[in-house]
């Protein structure tokens, strides 16, 4: 599984990329907004973590420019908790939401959680007669008649 981390503090960055690689990810980082953004778009990734403040161009706006193109699933890493910014952040296509300072197990669990969710990213689609069933994996399965 590889990840991106675009933060632009050093020490954190050096923490999540050594944590991450130790939980068995392959990590890369980028510490500006541009950078981030041209390798989410370029490189191949299963989750983007992204941190909100950022120099050159905002978390708001990687994530903004990134949905236009891909739909690989991020995770907002923030210090800022407001409310409105993480209704903000979700609105955008975010997938989830983290605050700082967070527990580091927090965070791989929540990667690994948006990880099985992405599984379910493009569902198989069955259709019978008029009905479709929508199968998200074994867990969830939606059935719409049309
Ligand atoms: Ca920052």
């Amino acid at each position: 599984m590889r990840l991106l981390v675009v933060e632009d503090e050093v020490k954190t960055c050096a923490y999540l990329r050594k944590g991450l690689t130790e939980e068995g990810f392959v990590v890369d980082t980028a510490a500006t907004g541009v950078d981030g953004l041209h390798l989410a778009i370029t490189g191949d990734y299963d989750v983007v973590i992204l941190d909100i403040m950022l120099p050159g161009a905002s978390g708001w706006q990687v994530l903004e420019a990134l949905r236009r193109q891909k739909q690989t699933p991020v995770v907002f890493l923030t210090a800022r908790d407001e409310v409105a910014n993480r209704v903000r952040g979700l609105e955008l296509g975010a997938d989830d939401y983290l605050v700082k300072p967070f527990a580091f197990a927090e965070l791989v669990a929540r990667v690994r959680t948006v990880l099985r969710r992405g599984a379910w990213r493009e569902p198989d689609v069955l259709q019978v007669g008029t009905w479709s069933w929508t199968c998200f994996g074994a867990v969830r399965a939606e059935a719409r008649r049309e």
